[in-house]
Order: structure tokens, then sequence, then C-alpha cells
């Protein structure tokens, strides 16, 4: 009999949250049983729930960055047993057996990748995410938070962790190397500390200079404020390397001309309208604008790893399950230092 657990589920477009009964599958032998402990707030879930991206999947519990402890496992399972720290990310299935998924590209199975909520599992069921005090997952996709890493600053990294470090170890975040991160949130901040624990020159490019000490904090030589069109004359030519992720349009063009010749504008950012950039502005400089999404699942493990050897954990804010509908509009409004975590024992259905 499948058991339920206390989540905080949105029933229809526009609606607030409300605690509900959710039901989790049986454990099938590679199945692992996680008592979830934080869940956190990435700006995916707002969109998602808010239907930015299109329609939605509901009733729906958003959710994947998620943190806790197994508490059951199935009979074939071998990579985890219960009482291990683990995490789960955006992802819980793919095929394990393509080209994309041997080499530890899971997001880009060609079966196609499950997500952790609002995605169809290969069973046909709609999966619901992390926003829950259970969740139920195949093995290959939990991963391990090492000690020294508290589960509530750990649960970011399983998304705004990975998602910035695989795109900077990707395009060379190295000594030597002059990185900016644009938009200092919930995975620019992580971006600014992975980014200088890697031994690169960061510069956090902002709306205004308000997050200026906490970018120094985090590793970062300097803050500029893009609200002041200087910035983009004095700073032309300078970056090695640009990671954008801003969750709004940007005058894609104006932060090209911040690159070197042969730099990389590396976008995470998912907002819905098209760039516009002449070629020219690509073509004088050898320059490359890219994308990157998530990481796979042997890249979330090495992040992990990276972040408790270097002491990086999420600079997060705790709420209890009252707080989230607050704390998406405190998102969306650029106030929040720098991702709120959910206690999800206090969901009460
Ligand atoms: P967030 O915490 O809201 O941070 C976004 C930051 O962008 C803000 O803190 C702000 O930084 C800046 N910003 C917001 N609105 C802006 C505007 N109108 N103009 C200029 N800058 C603005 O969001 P997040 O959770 O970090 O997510 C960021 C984006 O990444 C979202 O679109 C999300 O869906 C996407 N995402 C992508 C992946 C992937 O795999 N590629 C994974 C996870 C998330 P300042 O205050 O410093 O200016
Ligand atoms: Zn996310």
């Amino acid at each position: 009999m499948p058991t339920t657990t206390p989540a905080l589920s949105v029933s229809a477009a526009g609606e607030r949250f409300a605690p509900i009964n959710l039901e989790r599958r049986d454990l099938r032998d590679n199945d692992i049983r996680i008592d979830i402990q934080w869940a956190g707030i990435c700006h995916s879930d707002i969109h998602t729930i808010r239907e930015e991206w299109g329609t939605a999947n509901f009733p729906l519990v958003t959710g994947h960055e998620i943190a806790g402890v197994v508490s059951e496992v199935g009979s074939g399972v071998t990579r985890h047993k219960v009482g291990d720290r683990v995490g789960v990310g955006c992802l819980v299935d793919s095929c394990g057996e393509c080209e994309q998924c041997k080499n530890g590209f899971e997001q880009f199975c060609e079966r196609g990748s499950v997500g952790t909520y609002n995605s169809k599992g290969y069973d046909g069921e709609i999966t619901q995410g992390g926003y829950a005090q259970q969740v139920v997952v195949s093995e290959r996709f939990v991963v391990s938070i090492p000690e020294g890493i508290d589960l509530d600053v750990a649960a970011p990294l399983l998304c705004a962790g990975i998602t910035t470090y695989s795109p900077l170890k990707r395009w060379g975040a190295r000594p030597g190397a002059s990185v900016a991160v644009v938009g200092m949130g919930g995975l620019g901040h992580l971006g600014v500390k992975i980014a200088a624990a890697l031994g690169a020159d960061v510069t956090v490019l902002s709306r205004t200079t308000a997050k200026s000490a906490d970018a120094k904090e985090f590793g970062a030589v300097e803050h500029l404020a893009t609200s002041d069109p200087q910035v983009f004359k004095d700073n032309a030519g300078r970056f090695d390397l640009i990671l954008n992720t801003v969750s709004a349009d940007l005058p894609m063009e104006d932060y090209v001309r911040l690159l070197k010749p042969n730099g990389a504008l590396v976008s995470v950012g998912l907002p819905n309208e098209p760039y516009v950039i002449a070629p020219g502005k690509l073509i004088g400089g050898n320059k490359v604008v890219a994308g990157s999404m998530i990481g796979g699942i042997p890249e979330t493990q090495e992040m992990l790893d990276f972040c408790a050897e270097h002491g990086i954990g999420a600079t997060v804010e705790r709420i209890d399950a009252s707080q989230v509908d607050d704390a998406y509009d405190k998102v969306v409004a650029g106030d929040v230092r720098y991702r709120y975590v959910i206690d999800t024992s206090t969901i009460k259905p």
C-alpha cells in the first residue's frame, strides 16, 4: 500500500500552497525512501507554478533541492543505507542506457529524463517534488551529502550548486581567469562562492550595489551595478567568462561586449524572450554564447564533495510551511538572502 506524507501542494494556477497528504509509491527494488528535512525554493519552482514556462500539471508539489536522511531502502539498493545523509536534485529518472546517461549527462537522456516534479515518469504518473516530509526515488538519483555540510545549507546545492558548478568548470573558471557572475540570487551567490574556490578572480554584476558587502564575503573581488551605463563602457573586454544567472530578460549584447576575445557568455537563467545579438558582435572576437542545464549525477556528487572540501554551503533563510507563498513573492522581488529553505517538519495537513 502506498504511504502518504505531508506535502505543500498548489491545486491550480494562481492558488496558494496548502498542506495535503501526498501519496508516495511503494518502494521498488532500487528505490530509497528519504525523510526530507529541508527543501530549497528555486526560481524554477516559481516559473513553473506561475506557468511562466507553459501549462503545469496541477495539483502540484514543487521542490528540487532536497536534503534529508535515508529511512528505508529497497531490496536491491547498494549505494545508500538507512541513516545516510542524502540529497535529490532536479532529476529522478532516466533510461540509464543511452550515450548521454552512460556519459553522466542524465539530464539529456535520449528517452527523456524525468524531472523531480511536474514531469511524467516512465510509469505514467506525474512526479511530485520535495516540499514534503518524504520522497521515494531510485537510488541512481540519490547523492551523498558529505559530513561537514549541514543539511539546510546543502539543500540548495542540489540545483543552484550544480547549475553553477558545471558551467564554471566546463568554461574555465580557474586561477588567472577573470569571471563575472550576473545576478546574485540563489544561483548567483553560489556561483560566486564556487568560482572563487576554483581560483578565479570573480566580479559580480548586480542591478544595484546593495549586495556589495555580501559579494566580497562570498569571495568576489569586485561588485558592479549594471544600473550604471558607465559600467558597460569601463569594463568592455574584461572577462574570460560571464555566467548569467538572471531570471529576467537582459540586453545580451551589452554583456557580450564585456567579454575578452575568445571569451564565453554562458546563460543558466531561463526567461522566455529570445536573445538579440548581432552576429558581428560574436564574430568580432571569436565570442561564444552558450547555455547550461543543471548537471548529471556524477558531477553533482563531485560538486558536493568539492563544496565540502572548500567549506561551501548556501547562505539561507530558514522558513516554515506557512511562509512559502510570501517567500515566492520575495524571491521575485529580489528580497532573499540568498535562498529560502523550508523546514519540512512544519508541514501539517
Ligand atoms: P533568484 O534567486 O531570483 O536570482 C535571480 C537574480 O537575478 C536576482 O537575485 C537578481 O540579482 C537578478 N535579477 C532578477 N530580476 C532581474 C531583472 N529584471 N533584471 C536584472 N537582474 C535581475 O533566482 P535563481 O533561483 O537563482 O534562478 C535564476 C534563474 O536560473 C531562473 O530563471 C531559474 O529558472 C534558472 N535556473 C536554471 C537552471 C538551469 O539548469 N539552467 C537551473 C536552476 C535555475 P541582483 O539582485 O544581484 O541583480
Ligand atoms: Zn532549480
